[in-house]
């Protein structure tokens, strides 16, 4: 049994004060995450809709919920209600959609673009040209809705570790330069990459937001 309370504790030493940790808690039972929020950390990532609503409503209210999976628009509305922060955001018409959402719930609904920056096919995300035409668009500028606070970034999965450093950078550098874009409904805050293999290596890239699973809670 991996201890949770000490896994993060560890990882939270290692980060530095621009990081933050998300615990990626998909598939895990309430006990594991209970067990985390007991030793006081309440930020908690997900990648299926249903299943970050099922523990969100079993789970204390205080508990910052993030989506880091692939987004279908028709589950939006289920989380519009409570998610914190949306991490896997690559298209308009998504974006237009969690809008729509957090309008009716009266709230602005903070987002991260994902950016594809591994050599893989199962990946999903925007090219730098397609993120700055989305950006740039005055469809996207029009939504009051929502807040773009961020890119999101998986490195290819390798031991190459000059090739995953190389694909972090690429994405730290796109940050950079929307940076000095800044609209109304698109910031630059957070960079979110790095996870239980490479999260150190991101770390010295940049990232401010690292999601961490099995580092924590064991193998799925
Ligand atoms: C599962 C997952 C993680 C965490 O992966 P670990 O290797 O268990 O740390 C991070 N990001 C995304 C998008 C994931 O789906």
């Amino acid at each position: 049994m991996p201890n949770i309370a000490n896994n993060i504790a560890q990882i939270c030493s290692e980060l530095g004060e621009n990081t933050k940790l998300v615990a990626v808690t998909k598939t895990k039972p309430l006990s594991d995450l209970q067990e985390a929020y007991d030793s006081g950390f309440k930020r908690f990532g997900e990648n299926k809709v249903q299943e970050m609503c099922s523990k969100y409503e079993s789970l204390p209210k205080d508990i910052e919920w993030h989506m880091i999976g692939h987004l279908q628009s028709n589950k939006v509305k289920y989380m519009a209600p409570f998610v914190s922060l949306i991490h896997g955001v690559d298209s308009l018409k998504l974006l237009q959609t969690i809008d729509k959402e957090a309008k009716k719930n009266n709230r602005v609904i903070d987002c991260l673009l994902q950016i594809y920056i591994a050599d893989e096919e199962t990946k999903f995300g925007l090219s730098a040209e397609e993120t700055y035409q989305l950006l740039l668009s005055s469809d996207f500028q029009n939504l009051a809705h929502i807040r773009v606070i961020g890119l999101m970034g998986m490195a290819t999965h390798t031991d190459n570790q000059e090739k995953v450093r190389a694909e972090f950078r690429s994405l730290r550098l796109l940050f950079e330069e929307l940076k000095k874009q800044e609209t109304q409904n698109m910031q630059m805050k957070e960079l979110s990459m790095g996870m239980s293999g490479d999260y150190l290596l991101a770390i010295e890239e940049g990232s401010t937001m690292v999601r961490i699973g099995s580092a924590i809670f064991g193998h799925r």
